[in-house]
Formats: C-alpha cells, sequence, structure tokens
C-alpha cells in the first residue's frame, strides 16, 4: 500500500484528478512494484535498452567545446556530454516510452495514448507501439505541428495517428489536456503515457525511475573516465525527465552540485517565457501540485519557448520539491541564446544537439564560473545532451539566416 506522504515530494505532487482516475492510477501505482520492480520486467526492459535502443549511451569529452567557452580553461577542467542524443530515435524519451508501452501490455492494456510537444515523445511512443503491435494516439498542439513537421511524418510513417489539438495555445499543455480527456473515457483499454516527470501520482515516480538509468550509466562512466564524481551536472528542464533522471544518481552526494535549466523565451522579464520555477507560483496542473506558470486570477498562462520540448506553464513536482530544499539551482536560458548554443556545439564538437538541449549548453560557462569560484579550481561538468537536432533544423535555418541578414 502507498501511503498518502509517499505520492509527495516534499509539498509537491499528489494527484488532483477526477474521481474516475483514482482508481487507474492506483492500478498503476501497484504496477510499479508489482511488476516493474521485479527482476522479470528489468531483466526485459534493460534488454530492449541494450539491444534495440542502443544503451549505454556514450560520456563524450568536449575539449573544444570547454576552451571556446572557458578559453583560459581556468573554470572548467573536463566537460563531458552524456549522449541521450545517440538513443534511437534521436532522444532520452525513448527509456520511459518502452518502459511505460512494455509495462502497459504487462497490465492487459490494448490501446495507448500519449502527448507530445517537439514530437519527440510521441515518436518514441509511436515506436514502442510499433515493436508491440499496438494502436498508438498522439495528441499534438496544432502549433507544434507546424513546428515539429518531421517529426509528425515520423509518427504517421510509424503507424500512430497524431490528433492535432486546436484548444488554447496550441501547444504542450493542451495536448496534455486532450489526451487527460481521452483516458478518462477510454481508461479500462487504455495506459496514457506520459512523456515527463509530471502529472498525477504515480507518473512522476514511474517516469523518473525509467530515467534513471541516464544517471546510472553517467555515474559509472564518469568514474571509469575520470577516477572521480563530476564536480557539477547540468540539464535543461521542460516537464524534468531528463533532468531528474541524470540527477537522482547523484542526489546524494554533496560534493555535487546540481543545475536545473529553464527556457526564458524572449527574456524572463518578458510574459514570453516558460521559466516555470524561476517565475512561476505554487498551484495545480495536470493533476499535481507544483509550481505553475499562472496569472493574478490564478488561471494557467500561455508559455513561450522556440523549443517545443520546453514550453509547458508546468514543471514536475520532485523539481519543485528540489527548488526549495535548494539541493539544485534552476537557472534560464533565452531563445537567442539558445539558438547561438546550438550553433557552438556544431562547430566545435560536430554534434547537433536539440534546441531543448541547448538550454542547458548555453548555462555551461555560468555554471562553471559559480562551481570554479567556490572550489577555487577548475571544475568537471556532465552535461545531459537530451537530444538530437534534426528536427529543428527548418526553425534552426530561418532564425540563422535572418540574423545573418541585418
Ligand atoms: C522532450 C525533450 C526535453 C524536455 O523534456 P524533459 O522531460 O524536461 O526532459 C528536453 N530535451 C529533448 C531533446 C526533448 O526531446
Amino acid at each position: 500500500m502507498q501511503t498518502v506522504a509517499s505520492r509527495y515530494f516534499g509539498r509537491f505532487g499528489g494527484r488532483f484528478v477526477a474521481e474516475t482516475l483514482i482508481a487507474p492510477l492506483d492500478e498503476l501505482a501497484d504496477a510499479m512494484g508489482n511488476i516493474v520492480d521485479q527482476p522479470a520486467f528489468q531483466g526485459q526492459w534493460r534488454s530492449l535498452l541494450r539491444n534495440y535502443v542502443g544503451r549505454p549511451t556514450p560520456l563524450t569529452e568536449a575539449a573544444r567545446l570547454a576552451s571556446a567557452i572557458d578559453p583560459s580553461r581556468s573554470a572548467i577542467a573536463h566537460l563531458f556530454l552524456k549522449r541521450e542524443d545517440l538513443c534511437h530515435t534521436g532522444a532520452h524519451k525513448i527509456n520511459n516510452a518502452l518502459g511505460q508501452v512494455l509495462l502497459a501490455t504487462k497490465m492487459g492494456k490494448t490501446r495507448i495514448v500519449a502527448e507530445t510537444g517537439a514530437g519527440q515523445h510521441g515518436v518514441a511512443t509511436a515506436t514502442a507501439c510499433a515493436m508491440f503491435g499496438l494502436p498508438c494516439f498522439v495528441y499534438m498542439g496544432e502549433e507544434d505541428v507546424a513546428r515539429q513537421a518531421p517529426n509528425v511524418g515520423r509518427m504517421q510513417l510509424l503507424g500512430a495517428e497524431v490528433i492535432a489539438v486546436t484548444a488554447g495555445s496550441r501547444t504542450l499543455k493542451d495536448a496534455m489536456n486532450e489526451a487527460i480527456r481521452d483516458w478518462v473515457s477510454n481508461v479500462s483499454t487504455t495506459h496514457y503515457c506520459i512523456g515527463s516527470a509530471a502529472g498525477p501520482y504515480p507518473y512522476p515516480e514511474l517516469v523518473a525511475r525509467f530515467q534513471s538509468v541516464i544517471g546510472d550509466e553517467a555515474k559509472v562512466q564518469c568514474c571509469d573516465q575520470l577516477g572521480a564524481l563530476p564536480d557539477a551536472l547540468i540539464a535543461c528542464v521542460g516537464g524534468g525527465s531528463n533532468a531528474i533522471g541524470l540527477y537522482r544518481a547523484f542526489l546524494d552526494h554533496e560534493s555535487v552540485a546540481i543545475f536545473g535549466v529553464e527556457a526564458a523565451g524572449d527574456g524572463v522579464e518578458t510574459d514570453r517565457h516558460a521559466a516555470t520555477l524561476t517565475k512561476g507560483r505554487i498551484g495545480v496542473l495536470h493533476g499535481s501540485k507544483s509550481y505553475v506558470l499562472c496569472d493574478e486570477q490564478g488561471q494557467i498562462a500561455e508559455a513561450h519557448s522556440i523549443s517545443a520540448g520546453l514550453d509547458y506553464p508546468g514543471v514536475g513536482p520532485e523539481h519543485s520539491a528540489l527548488k526549495e530544499s535548494k539541493r539544485v539551482t534552476y537557472l534560464s536560458t533565452t531563445d537567442e541564446e539558445a539558438l547561438a548554443a546550438v550553433t557552438q556545439t556544431a562547430r566545435c564538437e560536430g554534434i547537433i544537439h536539440a534546441l531543448e538541449t541547448a538550454h542547458a549548453f548555453a548555462r555551461i560557462g555560468d555554471v562553471a564560473r559559480i562551481c570554479a569560484r567556490e572550489r577555487g579550481r577548475p571544475v568537471t561538468l556532465l552535461v545531459s545532451c537530451s537530444g538530437r537536432g534534426d528536427k529543428d533544423l527548418s526553425t534552426l535555418l530561418s532564425k540563422l539566416v535572418v540574423r545573418k541578414d541585418p
């Protein structure tokens, strides 16, 4: 039996949902203990990660990028990238999607619904459904359907039905509303495969467990390649799944400083950003109590980010707790800075990462300076390279051409 207290991270999380969803959430929470934690499930899931996803993903040292960011190398000793961009389907999302769809088959579910922003979670879920032969329905805001066209095509090719959502800001928040609505109406046959460490309990815990493979691997790789733990971690935060997946293995190691980076859009001083932890207030969104962006009346506000995967006015509850306990420091990156970071990493390292990922990369210099000052020596940083940038190519080219042409 789950105690009520364990459904919370500090005072965040819980389940603020319609009565009809309580039983299915209980069923899922039970399955987390009775199925996911069991050796048989772990064996099958980890075999898929190894033989299908291509795990473990490499830990790559980025020396030229470190020198471009810190020419004197007085702040950065080593810069390591955890290469989730090299996962099958191009981002960390597949770790969780395979886990949840495998779990759904064990629970006897015959239909999968999902929401997606950048389309990476939609592609990952469509991929897992194709592998297991389950029908897949992906809700996606109309604005995201337009700006992430390659991923829409990919989902359709994989046999998924993509449903464009025209409500609200026509982005991730609205897609999630529709996915939840579908789940409520079809709950006996359907598993709702959430793409981030958000939503009502047990989702934030379930997704964090599936994504913890990132940090578990990175910790071993760092010790092998460096002989020590890193001084600091950096990850971008949308709902917060790649970040929590990296952090969990290191949370108990006080010597490791931990940073998360949110999307500042046009700037946190404007009203066009997605910096929920930096500028938000405590509220309820999609079944969970956490920081949210809202107006004076407490209505959820529209978020803005150039990266569809971070364009969300909420954040997973564990991040709100980690902000409050000060274990993690949350920073933000503007659209403009994210674009510059993509180009810089591409030219220094031959890696075109996603615009979401770029938010973490844009703060490497700041984090290095903060930590080097505190420790009185150059520091080793471990950055989550959460996904590849192919899906962003049209956005990147249009913005970069505009910027060359004053
Ligand atoms: C979806 C996505 C994110 C944001 O989601 P989190 O749950 O915060 O990790 C970040 N990077 C990439 C490449 C993504 O596809």
